[in-house]
């Protein structure tokens, strides 16, 4: 399944399935994440949503993205003790922390394997769901630090 789903659908299905309602603040947070999956903060979620919804608080924001969250149509990313962003990729994936830009990026897994089959799991343990974070250079950053060290070099 894409990231560009039409939201039309995931909604009817979330309202059968959980009772629960869309209402106009939380269909605006949801289609902020949808709209641009780069992982943001409740803060940025709310700068987005207030440019359409200029009356939200960003409470009304914790709010949704918390029913959201609760409701499993977005996932909670944390890292370290930086604040809490949001992802609405529900495909199993890992996420990759850029050390130089701090973006946050999904890396989808290949064909869905269980945990077991990456992991060497001692079988006595029972996994509920695994959440993997890479840390390192995003695409950008890491091209950044090749150009650098390569005029590094010519300049020594
Ligand atoms: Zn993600
Ligand atoms: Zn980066």
């Amino acid at each position: 399944m894409s990231r560009k789903a039409e939201p039309a659908r995931s909604y009817g299905e979330t309202i059968s399935l959980n009772g629960f309602r869309f209402t106009e603040q939380r269909r605006q947070v949801y289609d902020a994440l949808m709209g641009n999956p780069d992982h943001p903060t409740a803060v940025e979620v709310f700068m987005r949503v207030k440019t359409k919804m200029a009356s939200i608080s960003l409470a009304t924001v914790y709010n949704c993205l918390e029913t959201l969250t609760e409701c499993g149509l977005v996932r909670l990313v944390n890292h370290h003790r930086e604040p809490s962003r949001y992802c609405p990729n529900l495909e199993d994936h890992a996420h990759l922390f850029c050390e130089g830009c701090g973006s946050v990026h999904d890396l989808p897994m290949r064909q869905n394997r269980p945990a077991s089959e990456i992991w060497d799991l001692p079988s006595d343990v029972v996994v509920s769901h695994h959440e993997v974070s890479f840390r390192g250079l995003c695409p950008k950053c890491a091209a950044a630090a090749k150009l650098k060290s390569k005029t590094e070099n010519l300049n020594s």
